[in-house]
């Protein structure tokens, strides 16, 4: 599988790609990842990529035109894959979720639009991407998280990416761990804090009953 990331701020995107899952999964071509920098395709002197939006407002708006340009560049360097899609990052996308990430994860190739400022021309959502994402209900500087964040739930669908010691949280389920020690005492605390009874006593039917459980109790999750 391919990503293609369109952005002004390329940097950003290497030290992660570098040190994680990534760096693995590109040696192993089982994934490439090539960044884009937008203001290569700019026309104008300063490589300006922005202007201010029609019907006034605050902020500057990424131009149709440059992202046209690179997005088409983008599609001749990738004509042989058979399966391409255009993703555009936007706060009013569709929110992502596992099932979306599985989805994407059956493309060969996929373009990712990382808007920054006021957010990218409309035309943009129009006439060249297939959709839109959202990775969330707030509002971030830029989509180059959410591309990081698009590509890591997509490639944990793809066979190898995980080695066999991270597997499927779909096979896993969402259960918390513990680890040794069963027992710790923080120097200034009264109490020793514990790992559940059950996980120590090596009864996998009623270790079972009880990730089931505490996986599913989001309630638990604000503790103070
Ligand atoms: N007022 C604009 C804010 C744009 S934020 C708006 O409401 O759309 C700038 C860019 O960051 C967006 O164009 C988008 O590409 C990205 N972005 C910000 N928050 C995001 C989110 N939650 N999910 C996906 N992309 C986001």
């Amino acid at each position: 599988m391919r990503f293609d990331i369109l952005s002004i701020f390329p940097d950003i995107f290497s030290s992660y790609v570098s040190e994680s899952l990534f760096a693995r999964a590109i040696k192993k071509s089982l994934l490439q990842i090539k960044i884009h920098d937008l203001r290569k395709w700019s026309r104008e002197r300063h490589r300006k990529v922005d202007d201010r939006p029609f019907g006034g407002g605050p902020g500057m708006v990424f131009q149709v035109e440059p992202i046209h340009r690179a997005v088409e560049a983008i599609q001749r360097q990738t004509k042989k894959l058979k399966r391409r899609r255009i993703i555009l990052f936007s706060t009013r996308g569709k929110k992502l979720d596992a099932n979306t990430a599985k989805r994407l994860s059956k493309y060969d190739q996929l373009t990712l639009i990382c808007g920054r400022y006021e957010g990218v021309d409309e035309r943009v959502a129009d006439h060249i991407a297939d959709e839109e994402i959202s990775i969330g209900d707030y509002v971030l500087s830029g989509g180059e998280l959410p591309a990081l964040v698009l590509m890591e739930a997509i490639s944990r669908f793809k066979k190898g990416f995980l080695g066999t010691r991270e597997s499927l949280e779909e096979i896993k389920g969402f259960y918390p761990v513990y680890t040794r020690p069963a027992s710790f005492t923080p120097k200034s605390g009264k109490r020793s804090w514990k790992v559940p009874e059950v996980l120590l006593r090596g009864n996998h039917a009623a270790i079972d009953v009880w990730r089931r459980k505490y996986g599913e109790d989001a309630s638990r999750r604000i503790h103070a």
